[in-house]
């Protein structure tokens, strides 16, 4: 069981700033109550009182005391001091518990102990209701290139609620001038929507949850809160971030001298001691997990995929969710969290050692039992005092921090661990079924309960994994939220037939009986995965976890593309059978959608094939250690800068896709952290590709230091989904060695701002084709005619005397030039037709300027025309 007082300082370091928001809306607070606690909570400075969100802190508690769960007004929840004043006396702490709460929330600002006590006389600026979150990410540079001073920041949040909409920064002059007034009715609007859903907030009777989903309600409503507005403070760092941060180091700190048996306030205030252990975990293998074969069935992949995907995932958040729990902090004190790797902040004790050791034993001992060795989870800890998280030295901590983690990447699973976990695999099959061996993943023995669906008349037995990842797959696109429990919760609908570490059970369904099952302790968890709308679901915990997956709808029923090919008929049924129940696409509907419309009704053109988009940031690694000022970097802005790289393609990108009628029948396989990997029509990624770059560069305010780099390759939808990773893979590998910052097409690698160009270039070769200006046959020429300008490149880099037999490349001037007298318009005479060849003779500057690259719209032109 876990010690309540470690919930109780968890969430008083979560609540302690809490009084910034009510104190900037201007929550009622009477004058009595002033009067009666200002000397309580504030410190007296120059003949005033200071930091007046301190006691906003305590009126909120007070005030609102019954939309938070009981236990916070009860004198016996955890130790001595009251939550109230443990949240409240942060700026005047008393006693060792309160002293915690202070020193955390110093060492989440980075402060030293001389740098708080500057900070600590809180000289405002003037317009801190007016202040608006910076973005950080418009501040980061790769060159020493920092910003001056607060005016060279073109770029703000608006004060709203998070939403895929809002994460976006403005420029500062397309916002309007707020009067003072008008600035705290911003905050009076959040403030009132936020306590509204605060009353709201499921699961009071169970802290853990309830405390699980106060998070998200405040990651919603704060996250465009600046946490400091005082001095030269760059605000970039959000109240969430700054809460979270403090709550974390509070648990860890309180456990620290409780272990230590030292809850002394001259031992609390110890910077030196390495009271810390940050533990961080990397799922290895991703890509083995996600899309290895072998399977001899290729029914139900698409579910599989889905379940796989979202599986990672899972295994990620329950893997910290694990060390947690052993560990004895709060699922909270997990602070940085994407695409499978995570950092949590632990207390530096034997003890806690032995649990990381317990739990990645667990972690590992499941994976590899099911898994085979496909994949693990690396775990590593390193120890850390208050005085490493200092603004000016936590650079060096932090790339201590990466260099161990980059360690365990390389370093194999140790399999002395994790003993004889073969032992039993060929006693594990039961002959008496069709299939021993599953067919879905031709690597686990078949179970008899593990029945998977094919179709009305045929059913397989699969492995209990592949059963679990079919059923999850299944119902991640029907359902919205799912229940995690104990493995022996009592879930009576469908659930895992492999509980996850062989500890979290796992249901769709459990309406009704939530209340009973959270009392009994049995529920861990209770999570929304999908954004409905724009807006997040704020009454229990989102996870943005879940992809987008294009799915049947009526539209559908008056698109013919889908009926293109043969079996017709066949087909037929079962399409409208898919769009009646609004089932996911299959691969081959979504390559179908890349075909063209022509005249006639039946009639298509262009390549049915699938484009797969796989992207990532550059120098990712570069930014966090690098790219943030030494004297500003501190855990809570690098929490700030992680949490909006992944928003992107966790909250954004979904519902991008979702909402746009263009895109909506791309496909998720995987987008979190900094990466990407998408399937759609061929012809439609490469559009997106560009929207999407674009999109991610406003979002980083134009930053040239932060940018993408991606690769699209094109394949049949038969191709195993492994060859589709791999061959995208390459793409984006390519285009990694050729300077980043761009895009790999046809093997064609160009900057971002060349496809651009190259665009315009397609819609011109495509407008002469249509009105008959040049022909098929023309574009074939071109594309002989690209490989010799790409030849005379190459003589031209390298320089030396060339071989007579190499200087073929050099006649492609000449050689366009007949091609286009010969080709161009064919009807037309005199000076009409000298007037049209000047024209398109425009294609001799763009094959020299763009040369391979001009294989990009020329191959696009050539699929899309195809005939089908
Ligand atoms: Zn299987």
């Amino acid at each position: 069981m876990m010690d309540d007082t470690v919930y109780k300082l968890a969430i008083a370091g979560f609540m302690h700033d809490i009084g910034k928001f009510a104190e900037r809306a201007d929550m009622p607070i009477s004058e009595e109550y002033i009067n009666n606690n200002a000397g309580l909570y504030q410190p007296y400075y120059n003949n005033h009182f200071t930091h007046k969100h301190a006691i906003y802190t305590a009126a909120f508690i007070e005030r609102y005391k019954e939309f938070l769960p009981k236990e916070f007004n009860k004198r016996d929840w955890g130790l001595e001091d009251s939550f109230i004043n443990l949240a409240g006396m942060h700026h005047k702490p008393e006693t060792p518990l309160q002293w915690i709460i202070a020193v955390a929330d110093r060492v989440s600002s980075g402060f030293d102990r001389k740098g708080f006590e500057i900070y600590n006389q809180e000289i405002k600026t003037r317009d801190y209701l007016k202040t608006r979150l910076f973005p950080v990410l418009e501040g980061i540079s790769l060159n020493d290139n920092w910003k001056q001073d607060l005016d060279s920041y073109k770029y703000r949040y608006e004060l709203k609620e998070l939403s895929p909409e809002n994460i976006f920064p403005i420029k500062v002059k397309d916002i309007a001038d707020k009067t003072e007034n008008e600035a705290k009715l911003d905050y009076k609007v959040l403030f009132d929507d936020f306590v509204e859903c605060l009353n709201r907030l499921w699961h009071k009777e169970n802290i853990p949850i309830w405390f699980e989903h106060f998070e998200n309600l405040f990651l919603i409503y704060t996250s465009f809160i600046p946490a400091a507005t005082v001095g030269n403070i760059i605000p970039d760092v959000s109240l969430y971030d700054h809460s979270k941060i403090t709550s974390a180091f509070a648990s860890a700190l309180y456990l620290y001298h409780k272990y230590k048996n030292n809850l002394v306030i001259e031992d609390i205030k110890n910077y030196e001691e390495k009271k810390f252990l940050i533990v961080s975990g990397d799922f290895y293998g991703i890509q083995d997990f996600i899309f290895s074969g072998g399977g001899s069935t290729g029914k139900a992949s698409a579910k599989l995929l889905r379940g796989r995907s979202f599986m990672v995932s899972l295994l990620t958040e329950l893997a910290a969710d694990l060390l947690c729990r052993k560990i004895g902090i709060p699922s909270t004190s997990v602070v940085l969290n994407a695409a499978g790797r995570f950092t949590l902040i632990a207390h530096n004790t034997n003890n806690t050692i032995d649990c990381i050791k317990a739990a990645a034993n667990m972690i590992n001992k499941w994976l590899i039992n099911n898994f085979y060795g496909q994949s693990s989870f690396g775990i590593a800890y390193i120890e850390a005092s208050c005085e490493d998280f200092v603004s000016n030295n936590f650079k060096v901590f932090w790339e201590k921090l990466q260099g161990l983690v980059d360690e365990k990447r390389y370093k194999k699973f140790s399999f002395e661990d994790v003993p004889n976990v073969f032992e039993n695999y060929l006693d594990s099959f039961n002959n008496t079924l069709k299939h021993p061996l599953c067919p879905f993943c031709g690597k686990r023995p078949a179970h008899k309960d593990a029945v998977i669906k094919i179709s009305q008349e045929e059913i397989e037995n699969a492995c209990k994994i592949c059963h679990d990842q079919i059923y999850v797959g299944e119902h991640l696109v029907k359902e919205d939220k799912i229940a995690i429990g104990t493995s022996d919760v009592d879930f009576r609908k469908d659930k895992l037939l492999e509980p996850l570490y062989g500890f979290y059970q796992l249901s769709f369904d459990v309406d009704g009986k939530l209340n009973e099952l959270a009392k009994t302790g049995k529920l861990l968890k209770y999570w929304s995965i999908n954004v409905k709308g724009g807006r997040l679901p704020k009454e229990i915990t989102s996870k943005f976890i879940n992809g987008y997956v294009p799915r049947y709808d009526d539209d559908d029923n008056y698109d013919d593309r889908l009926l293109a090919g043969k079996n017709k008929d066949k087909i037929k049924s079962e399409i409208l059978d898919s769009i009646e129940n609004k089932h996911p696409k299959t691969l081959l509907a979504i390559s179908k959608k890349a075909l063209n419309f022509t005249d006639k009704p039946e009639k298509f053109q262009g390549v049915e094939a699938l484009g797969i988009l796989k992207a990532d940031i550059d120098d990712l690694g570069l930014i966090f250690s690098y790219g943030i000022k030494e004297e500003l970097k501190t855990f809570s802005r690098i929490h700030t800068l992680s949490r909006q790289l992944n928003n992107f393609f966790t909250i954004y990108l979904p519902n991008l896709l979702a909402n746009s009628d263009r895109y909506k029948d791309m496909y998720t396989v995987f987008a979190g952290g900094d990466e990407l990997f998408l399937i759609g029509p061929w012809n439609k990624i490469i559009e997106f590709s560009h929207l999407f770059n674009s999109k991610f560069k406003r979002y980083v305010c134009g930053n040239p230091d932060v940018n993408l780099s991606a690769g699209i390759s094109v394949h049949k939808p038969s191709e195993p989904i492994m060859t589709l990773a791999e061959t995208s893979e390459n793409a984006l590998h390519t285009t990694k060695s050729n300077g980043k910052n761009g895009i790999t097409i046809f093997q064609e690698t160009v900057k971002w701002h060349e496809l651009e160009k190259l665009n315009t270039i397609r819609e011109n070769i495509q407008k002469w084709l249509e009105e008959g200006v040049i022909n098929n046959a023309m574009l074939f020429r071109l594309n002989e005619i690209i490989s010799m300008v790409k030849q005379e490149k190459e003589i031209q880099k390298v320089g030396y005397p060339i071989h007579i037999e190499n200087m073929g490349c050099l006649k492609w001037r000449a050689l366009l030039k007949y091609t286009v007298i010969r080709n161009v318009g064919g009807k037309l005479k005199g000076e009409e037709k000298n007037r049209v060849i000047d024209d398109v003779m425009a294609l001799a500057k763009w094959l020299y300027d763009y040369s391979g690259g001009t294989k990009i719209p020329l191959w696009q032109i050539i699929y899309n025309i195809r005939k089908s």
